[in-house]
């Protein structure tokens, strides 16, 4: 059996959003996870929360 750590984003801007994303590669490292939301497009708040490039773009932040 083995285990498998695909790091899952979801989008914390708009209420109804439900934008969801995950690394395409098993990986369990933040810093992993930090550069493929980026490369993505999506940010992180100082709050902590996961905005979408749809989101992003349209002021959710
Ligand atoms: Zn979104």
């Amino acid at each position: 059996m083995t285990a498998h750590f695909i790091a899952v984003i979801r989008c914390n801007g708009a209420e109804d959003c439900g934008a969801e994303t995950h690394t395409p590669f098993e990986t369990s490292r933040a810093s992993d996870v930090r550069a493929f939301r980026k490369q993505d497009g999506w940010r992180k708040r100082p709050t902590g929360r996961d905005i979408c490039p749809d989101c992003w773009k349209a002021g959710h932040r």
